[in-house]
């Protein structure tokens, strides 16, 4: 199918695309790396008048490192993340994530900012933001906000984000000593979007396992955590036992508070099944990661 016709305007500095967004309202659209909202256009699924490309802005590229945080630009592209030594130095979570995103073609033009600004629950960085406890810098024309990703992602496709903002970067906290992550997901066929898939981060200090971050992509309207879940291993030894336990516990968790949702071809049952799966998974690889340096 083919696109309906807009204007493409290429924002060379922030202050323009604010400008574009308060003239043109609700016609306007911003384009990052175009994989998500070229093909909603060609579908007809919206029709902005106007596109601000914000491509060539320089203040959105690049990672950099401050004393004891991360920070990804917005328009870091997916290959950018897969190659970086400082995220696989400093956020391990997101290399291991990252081959699961699409192909390499789509990664090479795939934004984060537009991965996290379209908040697809199904898609890898929102629920890995959660997992790091990133913290998302939005801007408008009066000025930033910092809002954290627990606090973003509020609905099917919806975030904080107002009208006249955008996503300019996340930050995140480096990982610290005895910090373990795993990254698990299901997906129909490697690179299309995730049926399930689960973001791992935890300490562990002799064995004893704390500060846990289980974030889902795939099974709710948001990418989800699972607090009562992540409060059963509180201090615990991790055990083949406490994994079991808490599996049990999780499909209770999922459908009694977070109301987890079917997509196409997976039932809600198989859903909470599956999540179940990759917990096991997940804590698996963990024990093991952890056997191996003690
Ligand atoms: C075949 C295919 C398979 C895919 N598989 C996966 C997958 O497995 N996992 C996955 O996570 N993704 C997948 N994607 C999506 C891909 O990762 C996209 O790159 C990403 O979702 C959007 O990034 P983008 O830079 O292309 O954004 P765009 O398409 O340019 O924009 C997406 C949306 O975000 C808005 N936006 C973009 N940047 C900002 C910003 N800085 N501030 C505010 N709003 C902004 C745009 O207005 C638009 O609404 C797939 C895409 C395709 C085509």
């Amino acid at each position: 199918m083919k696109a309906p016709s807009f204007e493409l305007v290429c924002a060379r500095h922030l202050d323009e695309v604010f400008e574009l967004l308060e003239e043109f309202g609700d016609e306007a659209c911003i384009l990052a790396g175009g994989q998500t909202l070229l093909a909603g256009l060609n579908m007809r699924l919206s029709e902005p008048a106007v596109l601000i490309d914000i491509g060539g802005i320089a203040e959105l590229k690049g990672l950099s490192l401050h004393e004891n945080a991360l920070t990804i630009g917005a328009l870091v592209t997916h290959s950018e993340i897969e190659e970086s030594v400082l995220i696989a130095e400093h956020a391990p979570l997101l290399r291991l994530a990252v081959t699961h995103i699409a192909h390499r073609a789509i990664r090479n033009r795939g934004t984060w900012g537009g991965s996290i600004a379209y908040a697809d629950p199904a898609a890898e960085w929102p629920a890995c933001s959660l997992a790091q406890d990133a913290v998302m810098v939005v801007q408008g024309r009066t000025g930033q906000r910092r809002i954290a990703a627990d606090e973003f992602f509020l609905g099917l496709y919806r975030t904080a984000l107002r009208p006249e903002e955008i996503l300019i970067a996340t930050e995140m906290p480096v990982r610290v000593p005895g910090e373990w992550v795993a990254f698990e997901e299901l997906a129909r066929r490697h690179g299309d979007y995730a049926i399930v898939g689960l973001a791992v981060r935890a300490r562990v200090h002799e064995r004893r396992i704390s500060r846990l971050r289980l974030a889902y992509l795939g099974v709710g309207m948001t990418p989800v955590r699972v607090p009562l879940t992540e409060a059963a291993f509180e201090g615990r030894l991790l055990s083949g036992e406490l994994i079991d336990r808490a599996c049990a516990d999780l499909s209770q968790e999922l459908t009694g508070s977070l109301e987890p949702i079917a997509d196409l071809t997976n039932s809600v049952a198989m859903k909470t099944r599956l999540a179940g799966v990759l917990l096991r998974r997940a804590m698996g690889r963990l024990a093991d990661q952890v056997g191996e340096i003690l």
